[in-house]
């Protein structure tokens, strides 16, 4: 009734954090940066054949300016303190992709050297199997993630610093 009524198809209703969500959804920009084979993918990805750019996926150079880390490769013990420096400056809300055998489990390198799974140091939202995973594989889980941010809660509350941001 009321207004929906009276303009009809010409107006829709939704809440601030649908609206948050949807934008925050529709503009992930992940950092650029790779560890291993996998980034050669995650790279295929960004270039024209697969066009991660009609998602709204633009790399940005600057963990500052990013919203979403993908783990693409190998995760070194060497590398631990630069990936935890890198994710800590990212601005919140941020989120991590885990893609590929290695980042998910430490893959085929069961060694002293490598870190078993990305998830032993940050809090990964989305893993993405395959040695290395095709580039629809990095898609499919760029658009889980997309559908996980969309089902947050209190996105607009905790954007003005009311409350705390509810996971999807
Ligand atoms: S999962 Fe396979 S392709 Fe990816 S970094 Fe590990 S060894 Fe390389």
């Amino acid at each position: 009734m009321g207004v929906e009524e009276t303009l009809g198809d010409n107006i829709i209703t939704t809440s601030l954090d649908a609206i948050v969500n949807w934008s925050r959804a529709s503009s992930l920009w992940p950092l650029t940066f790779g560890l291993a084979c996998c980034a050669i993918e995650m790279m295929a990805t960004g270039a024209a054949r697969f066009d991660l750019d009609r998602f709204g996926v633009l790399f940005r150079a600057s963990p500052r300016q990013a919203d979403v880390i993908i783990i693409a490769g190998t995760v070194t013990k060497k590398m631990v303190p630069v990936i935890k420096t890198v994710y800590e400056q990212m601005p919140e809300p941020r989120y991590v992709i885990a893609m590929g055998a290695c980042a998910c489990s430490g893959g085929v390198f069961d060694t002293y050297s490598t870190v078993q799974g990305v998830d032993e140091i940050l809090p990964v939202d989305v893993y993405i199997p395959g040695c290395p995973p095709r580039p629809e594989g990095l898609l499919y889980g760029i658009m889980k993630l997309q559908a996980q941010i969309k089902k947050e809660r209190n996105s607009f509350g905790a954007a003005i610093g009311v409350g705390e941001r509810i996971a999807g």
